[in-house]
């Protein structure tokens, strides 16, 4: 059955001109785009979105960094969608990504790193209805 995950592509990787290629990935790969947005979001909104992180040391860099110019929030749509956007991403820090990964391809550091996926059924609920509200999911 066609499952939906939540993807960004981050400031960094639209600030590098490279929003056109991670969607001709995403697209040569499958997914149907169900809902998509460009904006600019705040600090406050980045943190409510990443607020599973905020011990974490890195959380107010993130969270400046995400806020900090243009980024394409999207709802992705396929079988096995979450799990195969995460194989389609590579890993966190973009020096352990896979070849041919978009993170391997695009991304420059472990914080701007081009690309955001869910990582499982709750967080991708979460992260969907976080962005977009229902009417935008027909
Ligand atoms: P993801 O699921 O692969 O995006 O990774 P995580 O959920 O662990 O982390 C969320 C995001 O926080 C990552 O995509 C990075 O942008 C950032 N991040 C993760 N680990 C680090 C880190 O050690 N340092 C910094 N500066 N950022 C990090």
């Amino acid at each position: 059955m066609a499952q939906r995950t939540f993807s960004i592509v981050k400031p960094d990787a639209v600030r590098n001109g490279h929003t056109g290629a991670i969607l001709a990935e995403i697209d040569k790969a499958g997914f149907q785009i169900v809902a998509i947005r460009r904006q600019t979001i705040s600090k406050e909104q980045a943190q409510g979105f990443y607020y599973v992180h905020r011990e974490r040391g890195f959380f107010d860099d993130l969270t400046t960094f995400m806020s900090s110019g243009p980024l394409v929030l999207m709802v992705l749509e396929k079988e096995n969608a979450i799990a195969d956007l995460r194989t389609l991403m590579g890993a966190t820090n973009p020096a352990n990504a896979e070849e041919g990964t978009i993170r391997k391809k695009y991304a420059a550091s472990i914080q701007e790193n081009a690309i955001h996926g869910s990582d499982g059924e709750e967080t991708a609920a979460f992260e969907i209805g976080y962005w977009f509200a229902g009417y935008e999911l027909l």
